[in-house]
């Protein structure tokens, strides 16, 4: 399969654009599409100025409204596109994922449907959107890969890698996110606000005991020692990987930990319980309708401005507890991504590049073969070592730390 069409133009699609176009020569000629054309070119240009296209091969903006099917059924035909990435706004993923149903496309995305109007769903959330074009997939012999961002993404894989390669039974996978990075604004989110105040806003689902439990954020704390970043908390968070591991892994306890600075908390908290995260719509005493989130957004950095300043690491990896020939067994896979680095190479800070690498890795994996398996897959469905492979070789280097040292992991 060859070609490639990008849905959106944000910081993902800033760092998968550039990755496709340093291996365009497996991947072929690349679109970008979003509703304003604007801000596709504008990817295209930072992609010709950093020189990033392996070899000469065609790469064009396209205004798309990816909630019109037939638009990007149209779209996908006429630039013969055979792999679509969506790194659009959750809020796309069903029309784009019927469009690749109904055109062959093999269809790869970031992060979990959402629902506009519907906050909090029950689990497991692909069960309420995705996995209903199961078998629809499976009839039409499409290849859909579901969240293969980093997280969810490539914490799906070391967790199927970890119960695969290092133990006869795992009783415990704890996925750590931790952003030791800085941005110097007072304060900003990495990604759209609106969808990651979601994040916290609503109840936080964890898998434990083999059931679905419910928290309140910033509920559940832990404080880890991780290589390179040093110590961190971190605090329960629901999150879409456990939704699809609770599933296809035999773990009875899957949980997900985002890392937050006590100067985080304290402003989200004053913002929420002011109700400045509000979606529902207020009118002011001169009649003037608002609706405090989009108001919140409007006034905060915009999550790309943050890029050329950030400095600092993340660390994101799966803590794996089990028994190995009887005896207890713990380890850590992880990556460590630098945000000044990621600059350099593509023009985003070091989330947007782990979150935007891997569907390349995964697109040029479908090209090849290996992962062109015409079904609807999540991650930890499919073999998972060529996966870590080629993500050592293309930036995004996986470690693993055990009682044997803290070493490469390669296959
Ligand atoms: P942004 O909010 O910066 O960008 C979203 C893009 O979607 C915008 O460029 C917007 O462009 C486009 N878009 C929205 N609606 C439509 C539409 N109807 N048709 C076409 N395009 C549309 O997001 P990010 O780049 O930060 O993130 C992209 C995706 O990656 C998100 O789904 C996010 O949840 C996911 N993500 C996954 C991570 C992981 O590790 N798995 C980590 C980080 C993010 P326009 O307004 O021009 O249409």
């Amino acid at each position: 399969k060859r070609n490639v069409l990008i849905i959106g133009a944000g910081g993902v699609a800033q760092v998968v654009a550039h990755k496709c176009a340093q291996h365009n020569d497996v991947l072929g000629n690349i679109h970008i599409a979003s509703r304003t054309v604007e801000k596709c070119q504008e990817i295209v240009d930072s992609v010709r100025e950093k020189g990033s296209l392996k070899t000469a091969g065609e790469l064009q903006a396209h205004a798309l409204d990816a909630l019109d099917i037939e638009a990007t059924k149209a779209l996908i035909a006429k630039t013969q596109s055979q792999l679509v990435i969506n790194v659009g706004s959750p809020f796309i993923n069903m029309s784009v994922l019927q469009a690749c149903i109904e055109t062959g496309a093999a269809y790869l995305d970031t992060a979990i449907h959402e629902d506009p109007d519907k906050i909090c769903e029950t689990p497991p959330w692909y069960a309420n959107y995705e996995w209903k074009r199961r078998e629809l997939c499976a009839e039409n012999k499409v290849t859909a890969i579901l969240g293969v961002g980093f997280d969810p993404g490539v914490v799906n894989a070391y967790a199927a890698i970890g119960v695969n390669e290092y133990f006869d039974s795992v009783s415990d996978i704890d996925i750590i996110d931790i952003n030791a990075g800085s941005h110097g604004h007072y304060f900003a989110t990495n990604f759209d606000p609106e969808i990651n105040f979601r994040e916290f806003t609503g109840r936080v689902w964890s898998w434990q005991n083999s059931q679905w439990v419910q928290n309140k954020m910033f509920e559940v704390k832990r404080t880890d020692d991780l290589p390179v970043v040093g110590q961190h908390s971190s605090y329960m968070t629901g999150h879409d990987e456990l939704h699809s591991l609770s599933k296809n892994l035999d773990v009875p306890n899957i949980r997900f930990w985002m890392g937050f600075g006590d100067h985080y908390i304290n402003v989200f908290t004053v913002l929420n319980s002011l109700g400045l995260l509000s979606e529902q719509p207020i009118t002011t005493a001169e009649g003037l309708e608002v609706v405090p989130l989009k108001m919140v957004k409007a006034v905060l950095p915009d999550p790309a401005s943050l890029a050329p300043k950030y400095t600092g690491k993340t660390c994101i990896g799966d803590i794996v507890k089990g028994k190995k020939d009887g005896k207890d067994k713990e380890i850590f896979i992880y990556n460590v991504a630098d945000h000044a680095e990621a600059y350099e190479e593509v023009g985003s800070q070091g989330i947007s590049y782990t979150a935007g690498v891997p569907p390349v890795a995964a697109a040029i994996l479908i090209a090849q073969g290996v992962w062109d398996v015409q079904k609807m897959v999540n991650v930890e469905e499919l073999d998972c070592k060529p996966f870590i492979n080629l993500l050592n070789e293309i930036g995004l280097p996986t470690r693993i730390k055990d009682a044997d040292g803290d070493r490469l992991l390669s296959f």
